[in-house]
């Protein structure tokens, strides 16, 4: 029985890995769950459905709801969450938080010891250089990074000539820059392939999410950036390709359905039978699976190289101007567009050192440091909305 501490249990991955739990009661137990607090009640009911043994809750005011409803222990805050994942009983901690605020119980469970099935790429994005001593800890759960996790096992890391990440393109890739200008938040929420949580959403509109992936891939499978490419393939299908030396390309094919990666990490390095999204030869018939370049006026594939090579701190300014920018465009605040304007402003107003040895502390004084500049960026500046 592998016992497993789910941190993120009411995201989109969160509910979906309770799914695969719940299909192999003999296999895995839900030893635990943590969650930011937005959704008392599916906090709620998960715990009264799921029977988890703890609950930490980032949030003290919904924490304390919680402990009203609920027979598990709840625990609080960053502490709490840290105090799970480093729980004896657990065998595998599923990270699948939103945001920045995954890093630190992420590095408390491979400190420990703990297998992380990886699904927060905000934190390998911002912490890779710490998150990489612990590296054969780690099983990727984003779709591409799944595929390429498997493309190259037991392979020598000097026969890749090139990764290939593939991108869904999110709804606007066709679009001109001038069509971009005034693109809704409504539309930009809806994702022809994939349906998951507002931010990964916003992120794959404006491919910032395979430029996070481009980041993730670099501190994850030790490639260097030059030989990292991100391509549209509308179909995602194929989820990412490795080209080898020797000009053998290997491509993963799956169909788009978030259970198959997640169940792959959960039982990692056994595989176990299910019935998601079965797939026959018969799927590809008629099937038109397209590729295309990345149009450059989505600059956020630029963004990911140029912090890449800059290094230190400046892969977390990226992401924490991102994740700012996206939340002002999802309350109305700034255009669509504005979110690579913030980013780049951002990246670009970093005077302070740029720490060849990173610690935590070191990363969150940065990250306080890029959101409270982008958000004074984008208030002085004329594209916000009051
Ligand atoms: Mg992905």
């Amino acid at each position: 029985m592998r016992k497993i501490c789910l941190l993120g249990s009411t995201g989109s991955v969160g509910f979906q890995t309770i799914e695969v739990i719940s299909q192999n009661p003999d296999l895995l137990k839900l030893h635990s769950i943590a969650t930011y607090g937005r959704n008392p009640n599916t906090i709620i009911n998960q715990v009264n459905k799921y029977n988890p043994k703890y609950v930490a809750v980032y949030d003290e005011q919904t924490a304390k709801k919680i402990a009203e409803s609920v027979k598990a222990k709840v625990l609080v805050g960053i502490e709490g969450i840290m105090q799970i994942v480093e729980d004896d009983e657990v065998d595998l901690v599923v990270s699948a938080i939103v945001g920045f605020i995954g890093l630190k119980p992420t590095l408390r469970a491979l400190e420990k010891g703990k297998q992380v099935a990886l699904a927060n790429k905000e934190s390998i994005v911002v912490g890779g250089k710490l998150i990489q001593r612990y590296i054969d800890k780690i099983i990727p759960v984003d779709s591409e990074h799944s595929a390429i996790f498997q493309l190259i096992q037991n392979r020598n890391i000097q026969d890749i000539k090139e990764i290939i990440l593939t991108a869904s393109g999110g709804p606007f890739w066709r679009k001109k820059q001038s069509q971009l200008r005034n693109v809704k938040i409504e539309d930009a929420l809806k994702h022809p392939v994939w349906k998951m949580g507002h931010k990964i959403t916003i992120d794959s509109a404006t491919l910032m999410n395979k430029a996070l992936e481009i980041i993730e891939a670099h501190f994850l499978f030790s490639v260097p950036p030059e030989k990292i490419k991100a391509i549209i393939h509308p179909q995602s299908y194929v989820h990412s390709l490795v080209v080898l030396k020797d000009n053998n390309v290997l491509a993963h094919i799956a169909k788009p359905d978030m259970r198959i990666p997640i169940s792959y990490a959960l039982f990692y390095p056994e595989r176990q039978e299910n019935n998601f999204s079965p797939f026959s030869f018969t799927d590809l018939y008629n099937k038109k699976l397209e590729f295309y370049e990345i149009p450059k006026h989505f600059r956020s594939i630029k963004f990911a190289y140029s912090v890449l090579s800059l290094g230190g701190v400046f892969p977390t300014i990226l992401n924490a101007a991102n994740e700012v920018a996206v939340d002002l465009f999802i309350q109305g605040k700034i255009g669509f567009l504005n979110i690579f304007d913030i980013v780049e402003d951002t990246l670009s107003c970093y005077g302070g050192n740029n720490y060849k040895d990173l610690t935590v502390e070191i990363l969150e004084e940065v990250n306080d440091w890029a959101r409270k500049t982008a958000i004074d960026l984008a208030k002085k500046s004329k594209i916000y909305i009051n």
